[in-house]
């Protein structure tokens, strides 16, 4: 029994297998499992390998965007390009001789100190090349991979000789995602995260009251905005639960069963999931989770709803009051 939750499940990572190699080729593994490689903690103690054959990479790649920005998922997912620079930056600190490239669609780092990383991972040797992997394939001896990409700043195919490949594959909602959303009557994007109220106004709320969202639950985005996010969603909750009794909103839709001919309009708008349709007397308000705003009464053919104090008739006093009985 809960009065409010957060939903903060995070995300999974796409597993590119059949793309570039992945899955196929030994040298051709993602960010995240590089990231395991770089830990400390991790299997190889933060010192990075080759999977064939344990050597030290010498050429390096890291080819973005894999399963982002394709047709089948559109979205930018936010954190690999920085964590592409990152991480090339700190195999040129593990390996300063070894070559390592960036192939990139776009660089997107635009929070604040972002481009100042960019140019400085420029600046320590890392070659940059604007175009999409177009080849790339094995060889059956030497494990290496031969990959050619189009550079579309300098209009020419460059081959690479690359020892160790890293994709930068795409940010899914994680596993469960969907499910929770059933369960909580929670909407979704066509892509799985989970939807807020409102995009600019309420990004943490959700359209049923005490539930928040924040992070990767609800789309791509780095680290700082998360917290920002999380934050934001825990004062909320402690809004609702801190003065120990909860204040509910006096200006709420109402509905005139006569009128309404169940056509469903007012439910499928609401963004707070407080009107539904019973099949004796039609729509219904919760007047728990109405916050009043009014759409379901302009959206409703029949004009069933009003909203408590912004009838017509009220309307139409205060006018007449503010001129004055003219
Ligand atoms: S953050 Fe960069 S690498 Fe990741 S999908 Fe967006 S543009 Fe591509
Ligand atoms: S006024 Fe209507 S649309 Fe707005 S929250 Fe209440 S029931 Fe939903
Ligand atoms: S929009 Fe109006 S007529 Fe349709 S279900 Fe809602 S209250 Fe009834």
């Amino acid at each position: 029994d809960v009065g409010s939750i957060i939903i903060a499940t995070g995300w999974d990572m796409y597993e590119p297998f059949g793309e570039y190699g992945y899955g196929e080729f030994d040298n051709v593994i993602t960010q995240v499992q590089l990231e395991r490689m770089l830990a400390p903690n991790g299997p190889l103690e933060g010192h990075v390998r080759r999977i064939s054959d344990e050597k030290k990479p010498e050429e390096i790649v890291f080819i973005q965007c894999v399963g982002s920005r394709v047709k089948e998922r559109t979205y930018c997912s936010g954190v690999c390009c920085m964590l592409g620079l990152k991480n090339a930056k700190l195999l040129k600190e593990e390996f300063p001789d070894a070559s390592i490239t960036i192939c990139y669609i776009d660089i997107r780092v635009n929070e604040k100190g972002f481009e100042e990383y960019y140019q400085r991972a420029k600046d320590t040797d890392i070659r940059m090349i604007r175009g999409k992997v177009g080849e790339i394939s094995e060889d059956p001896e030497t494990k290496n991979i031969n990959i050619r990409v189009y550079s579309s700043l300098t209009d020419e195919i460059i081959k690479i000789d690359a020892d160790l490949v890293i994709l930068s594959s795409a940010a899914l909602p994680s596993k469960g995602t969907n499910e929770i959303a059933k369960v909580l009557n929670l909407d979704t994007n066509i892509y799985g995260f989970l939807t807020e109220s409102h995009f600019g106004l309420m990004p943490q709320e959700t359209k049923t009251k005490g539930i928040y969202i924040a992070g990767f639950a609800q789309g791509p985005k780095n680290i700082a905005y998360s917290v920002s996010q999380a934050r934001a969603a825990a004062s909320k909750v402690a809004e609702l639960t801190s003065p120990g009794e909860v204040e509910i909103e006096l200006i709420t839709a109402q509905v005139v069963s006569e009128y309404c001919i169940s056509c469903r309009r007012c439910e499928k708008e609401c963004p707070k999931n407080a009107i539904k349709i019973d099949k004796e007397i039609g729509a219904f308000v919760d007047t728990i989770n109405c916050d009043g705003c009014g759409i379901c009464a302009t959206c409703c053919p029949t004009q069933a709803i009003d909203i408590l104090y912004y009838r017509d008739y009220q309307l139409f006093a205060e006018i007449t009051g503010l001129l004055g009985g003219v």
